[in-house]
């Protein structure tokens, strides 16, 4: 049974949280441990009196405290350890110092060193957090899910770590992830943390490195594929359907071959979205977009050329065709402004391996074309690299460009950042200073980064909000505009909004997902409430609220 109860009055809003608990328990449990915070009344009232010093601090107190011991690490995984820890034992302290410092604790958080920490799962391993299924536990999945800590929930986000971030299959480790990507929700959204469940689907990994570790906590076996595989996943998704119907389910690092696939088939079913597609390519176009406002031209009249033709690449392909279509465009003249570029060369009808939803892009003449030779070809404005090949965007291939193009706009998305296809300070050496960048991930100086921090809390907060069906590709359309005019508007400044503005944009795309979910008739809300009221009644703050013992006693 639940240990409290969160209530709330009508009239004022504020909000108080009964419990039964007492003592050392209300200290240890994350959700309701206020530390030194907790005032005189709740510690005599909670049987808290002499286990904590004498003074009773603010919420800032603390956060002054936390963060002069979150400085005094000098390496970024022991950072992202001590904010991990403090997340699991006090977590309103966490979320107020993560926003109150969010440029240094984001990237310690999320990307890059959440990638660290990931591998470091086994080792590392502290506390467990979410939920774990494993595949030998399939039969027991409803019995798994009913052991959540939270009932109610509005957001899921789950992975298989199958593909995580630019260093591959991690196996169980895929779930800090998840943990992250939920701490973004609340931290840039103001996701409710009570409302959120991060899940690893363990099916095994291919990662010999991991299968060798004695010291590794997964399922210990090869990852299981096809109709099996397939079978778990369906099992999957159709028990949160039935036992948590209206969450939102978001997919995270699942592999190349499953993550389209698996988007696909769920899609019309439920409200579900898969951020390596979706939300990068929403952070992507809306750099371009920027780019397009700042030189006055227009997207159709740009050559775009895509290094690396998997989950973000052709997920960013799919959503640049579906902006040229709306401007007016046909799919086919939209399909043909864009060049894909994998492994084997420029993607052509002749090539028998490629996936489903590449094949959307194949073109009929240039075989065996490399990087370099396709970009001498189609003289590309814009140049996209998704490949996880660090420095494949050599000197030779950008002042090619550049020679061409008045103002190259690159974007070299591969994480992390030994990683990404070339360096911001390169970039703008070989091109006079004329090339618009923005990054995968974070580098020195003043360049935008095309973090998916930028998009995916926006669209969690709106389909949330609106209590949405489904996600459209109208909806991400708006997205992609609502963030792309976030960004400054002065030729040289980022192609993207500060991490600082955060939270706004988040605020500014869900407005805009509400309004257009209403628009569609997907919204599930009152159509009284207005869109800031539907916002407003999901937002969460975190502050310390009051602790009152249950009326009923322990
Ligand atoms: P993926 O595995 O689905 O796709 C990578 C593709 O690159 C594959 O098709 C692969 O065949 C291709 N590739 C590998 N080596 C190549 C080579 N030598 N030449 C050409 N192509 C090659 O992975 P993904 O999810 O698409 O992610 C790719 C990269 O993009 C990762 O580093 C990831 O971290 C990064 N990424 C960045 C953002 C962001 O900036 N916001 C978001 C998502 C992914």
């Amino acid at each position: 049974m639940l240990q409290y109860e969160t209530h709330r009055d009508s009239l004022t809003g504020t909000e108080w949280i009964e419990t039964r608990m007492r003592g050392k328990e209300l200290l240890t449990t994350h959700l309701l441990n206020k530390g030194t915070a907790f005032t005189y009344k709740e510690r005599c009232e909670l049987g808290l009196l002499g286990k904590l010093p004498a003074k009773i601090e603010t919420l800032e107190e603390q956060v002054t405290r936390a963060y002069q011991q979150f400085t005094q690490y000098k390496n970024d995984l022991q950072k992202h350890i001590f904010l991990n820890n403090l997340h699991d034992k006090n977590e309103i302290l966490f979320y107020k110092l993560v926003t109150t410092h969010i440029v240094e604790t984001l990237p310690i958080i999320y990307t890059p060193v959440v990638g660290r920490a990931v591998q470091a799962f086994s080792h590392q391993f502290r506390q467990p957090r979410g939920i774990y299924i494993s595949y030998p536990d399939r039969d027991k999945m409803e019995l798994i899910l009913e052991n959540r800590t939270h009932p109610e929930l509005s957001v899921i986000v789950v992975t298989d770590g199958e593909r995580v971030l630019g260093i591959g299959d991690q196996g169980v480790g895929g779930i800090d992830i998840c943990i992250a990507k939920l701490m973004l929700y609340t931290m840039c959204a103001g996701i409710n943390p009570y409302h959120t469940l991060p899940i690893v689907l363990d099916v095994g990994t291919n990662n010999t490195q991991l299968l060798d570790d004695p010291l590794y906590l997964g399922w210990r076996h090869r990852r299981i594929v096809g109709q099996a595989y397939d079978q778990f996943i369906e099992q999957f998704v159709r028990t949160i359907q039935r036992r948590m119907p209206n969450t939102f389910l978001h997919w995270e690092d699942f592999g190349r071959d499953n993550a389209r696939r698996l988007l696909e088939r769920y899609q019309n079913d439920l409200c579900t979205f898969n951020d390596d597609m979706q939300g990068t390519a929403v952070v992507a176009v809306a750099a371009i977009l920027t780019a397009m406002a700042r030189m006055r031209t227009q997207l159709s009249e740009q050559r775009v050329v895509i290094f690396g033709a998997g989950t973000a690449g052709v997920g960013i392909a799919d959503r640049l065709v579906d902006s040229l279509k709306r401007q007016g465009l046909t799919e086919p003249e939209a399909i043909n402004q864009v060049w894909l570029v994998d492994k084997a060369g420029l993607l052509t009808t002749d090539m028998n391996d490629l996936l489903p939803f590449q094949r959307r892009f194949a073109r009929i003449d240039g075989k065996g074309q490399g990087l370099e030779q396709v970009v001498q070809e189609v003289r590309p404005t814009i140049l996209i690299g998704c490949s996880a090949v660090g420095g494949a965007f050599t000197e030779n291939i950008v002042r090619l460009m550049a020679f061409y193009a008045s103002r190259p706009i690159i974007l070299p998305l591969s994480n992390p950042n030994a990683q990404s296809e070339a360096i911001p300070s390169d970039l703008l050496s070989w091109t006079n200073n004329k090339a618009l960048i923005a990054t995968g991930s974070p580098f020195e100086g003043n360049v935008a980064q095309c973090n998916n921090a930028f998009s995916f809390p926006g669209i969690g907060l709106g389909l949330m909000a609106a209590r949405a069906k489904r996600l459209t590709d109208n909806m991400l359309w708006v997205a992609c505009q609502a963030l792309s005019q976030c960004a400054a508007t002065e030729m040289d400044a980022p192609l993207l909004p500060p991490l600082t503005m955060a939270r706004e944009v988040a605020i500014k795309i869900a407005t805009a997902l509400i309004e257009e979910a209403k628009r569609e008739g997907l919204a599930q809300i009152d159509p009284k409430l207005s869109t800031l009221e539907a916002l407003q009644s999901i937002v969460w703050e975190p502050y310390y609220r009051e602790i009152r013992p249950h009326p009923k006693g322990r």
